[in-house]
């Protein structure tokens, strides 16, 4: 099974990887976690690449082909094989960040993203689609708080580029079964079990 965690920045997603790992473990699976832009060496390349910069280093299109160019390596040299020996994966973001960030927030259309998706990893979807949803300014002053000119970031996107990878992000579990929005307020234990509703179905043997 290969799920992907999604959210905007500040609402806890590493947090609620690694309990949902521990969690799917004890359940007996192998679990295979990893991240995006990451995951194979190319990959972790790409991502000094594109993270780190202000939002101006990169042009959307170009910024969304490396994005498309570390997905595709990492598929294929990391998340393909691991799945194909049974294991699950978890990724801290997917294509849907893409489609958020690149789509939503730089303005990119949906169908240009999905496109450089097919071409470099066939079109590859996760099984299901967990985006962590917080009120988009407590996010966004939490995320600042804490990341403060930190390499893993891009910095200098606006209130509003936050908002619109929101929106996006709502459309998509609108029109897509394979994603939910999940309510990242409150206890981090509340939300692992919001989470873990969310996937019952694909631990069931
Ligand atoms: O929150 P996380 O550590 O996953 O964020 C990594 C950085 O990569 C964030 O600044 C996020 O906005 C950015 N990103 C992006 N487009 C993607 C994936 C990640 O702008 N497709």
């Amino acid at each position: 099974r290969f799920i992907s965690i999604e959210g905007g920045e500040g609402v806890g997603k590493s947090t609620q990887i690694a309990a949902l790992a521990a969690f799917i473990t004890q359940k007996g699976f192998e679990v295979l976690l990893t991240r995006e832009p990451g995951g194979t060496e190319g990959a972790e390349t790409i991502r000094q690449l594109v993270l780190g910069g202000s939002a101006e280093r990169w042009m959307p299109r170009a910024e969304a082909l490396l994005f498309a160019a570390a997905r595709s390596d990492h598929v294929e040299r990391l998340i393909e094989p691991a799945l194909a020996s049974g294991k699950w994966v978890i990724s801290d973001r997917f294509i849907d960040s893409s489609r958020a960030y690149q789509g939503g927030g730089s303005g990119l259309s949906d169908n240009d993203i999905m496109t450089l998706h097919q071409i470099g990893s066939r079109g590859m979807l996760p099984d299901r689609t967990l985006i962590l949803r917080l009120d988009t300014k407590e996010a966004v002053s939490r995320a600042a708080a804490r990341d403060q000119n930190q390499p893993d970031r891009i910095q200098g996107r606006t209130e509003i580029f936050h908002s619109d990878v929101d929106m996006a992000f709502v459309s998509f579990a609108e029109r897509e079964p394979r994603v939910r929005l999940v309510d990242a307020s409150g206890t981090a234990d509340a939300v692992t079990a919001r989470l873990l509703t969310e996937i019952s179905d694909l631990l069931e043997p």
